[in-house]
Order: C-alpha cells, then structure tokens, then sequence
C-alpha cells in the first residue's frame, strides 16, 4: 500500500516569522494517515524543522557536489545537517530559470540518495509538447534520464511527481483523466526500468494548481497517490483542508 502525500511547495514565498505561524497553525490539525510535508526556502528550513512535529520537511533543490566552490549553494550534507527529511529536485522552474538538465537532476537524486535525503523527482511538458503530441515521449525521455544508473532500496523513500508545466501556478488544473494517464504512463517507465513491484510501491504525486476543491477528485485516481502545491500550500487553514481532503 502506497501511503499519500501531500506536499507544499512554498518556492520563494514566507518569512521565518511566517514560517514559524504557518507551522504553530497547522500542528495538531494534520491527518496521521498520509505524508504531510512543507518545502520551504533553505534558510528557514532549520526553523521549521525545529517547531515541526507531525508535519514533515523538506528543501526545494540541493547541488549534487558535498561541498565546494559553488557560491550560493546548498549542499546535501548542509540538508541533512539541517534534517529536512525531503528534497524537490528537478522543478520545471528550475529546469526553465536555471537550465537544469535531465543528467544534472540525475546527478541530483544519485547523491540524495546516497544522503538518505527522499527525493520528490518532478517531471511534466510543457504546452507546446502536450499540443503536438510529445507528452508521453518527454515524459518518458525525463524519467528514464533521471533515474539513470539510480539503485533504490527502499520505494517508499523515492516520490516522483508529475507536473504538467502548462498547470504550474495558472488556475488550469490538469482534468483528471489527462492527470491519472499521465501518471499512469509515468509508472509503466518506471516499471520497465525497476520492474513491476517497485514502480507498484513508488508514490507519484500530480502537481499543478491542485487546491481544496479538486484534491478529493484527482486522489480517488489508483495512480494519484497525493500531490505537490504551490499556491494552495502557503495558507495554513488551505493546507489543512488539502491533507484531510487527501487522506
Ligand atoms: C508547484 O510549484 O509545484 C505547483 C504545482 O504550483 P501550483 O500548485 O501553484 O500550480
């Protein structure tokens, strides 16, 4: 059994005064049943960690290098001295802002893995490729690509999450049969490259302006197992809902 996950995505959003309220709000009022996770900017992560209790944490990128000079970044030693549990890698807003590729998020989830850091591996097309007909062949190139060479002991420790980039953050939800084909398609690749009984067990998450109304509706699908969200996330009392609503 594969157990959800309902994720925030906060981006570059929240103060550590923010921070802090949003977790003092939702502690006490998050379903035992499923993963309930906040992956907030680098520098309040230690702040969150501190006050989190059911609440789960995680960072929304890491350099694949231990240390070195990398001026700006952040590397898996520092999360996991951080202890944030998760780490999103591969955000179509950084495949698009920061030119992150298909081999250097490869790169990404080798080393968190090898830092027992859970990875969320975010894959999805853009709209141009979902009108002419390439979804299927990039979202097979994105995974096949990212889990290069990549040995998993443990499924429940990996999380891919399928974010068609044309719903990030516009209001336009994937409707839930393009949502649960493509996660569907997502875990046969998965399957071709891990076998069958552990693509069964990885979790896969949709993303893309998911919130309160329409979580129930995507989650009842047998391949949604929770989702990623941005803007619905960054409210307490919204992020409640969406993690009863999924559980
Ligand atoms: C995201 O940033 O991963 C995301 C899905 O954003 P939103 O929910 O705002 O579309």
């Amino acid at each position: 059994m594969r157990k959800p996950m309902l994720a925030g995505n906060w981006k570059m959003n929240k103060t550590r005064d923010e921070a802090i309220q949003f977790v003092l709000a939702v502690e006490g009022n998050l379903p035992a049943s499923i993963d309930c996770v906040v992956c907030a900017p680098a520098i309040i992560l230690r702040d969150i960690v501190k006050r989190a209790e059911t609440l789960k944490v995680g960072a929304q990128n890491m350099n694949e290098n231990e240390s070195g000079a990398y001026t700006g970044e952040i590397s898996p030693v520092m999360l996991k001295d951080t202890q944030v549990e998760y780490v999103i890698l591969g955000h179509s807003e950084r495949r698009a802002y920061y030119n992150e590729t298909n081999e250097k998020i490869n790169a990404k989830i080798k080393k968190a893995l090898e830092f027992e850091l859970k990875p969320i591996v975010c894959v999805g097309e853009v709209l141009e490729e979902r009108e002419t007909g390439k979804t299927y062949d990039v979202l097979k190139e994105q995974v096949v690509k990212a889990f290069d060479g990549v040995t998993i002991k443990n499924p429940a420790d990996v999380i891919i999450a399928y974010e068609p980039v044309w719903a990030i953050g516009t209001g336009k939800t994937a409707t839930t049969e393009v949502a649960e084909d493509a996660c569907k398609f997502i875990r046969g690749v998965l399957a071709d490259i891990f076998g069958k009984a552990v693509a069964d067990e990885l979790r896969i998450l949709y993303g893309g302006s998911m919130k309160p109304s329409n979580v129930g509706e995507l989650m009842s699908e047998p391949d949604i197992d929770g989702g990623l969200v941005g803007g619905a996330s960054l409210k307490a009392d919204s992020f409640i809902e969406l993690c009863t609503t999924a559980a």
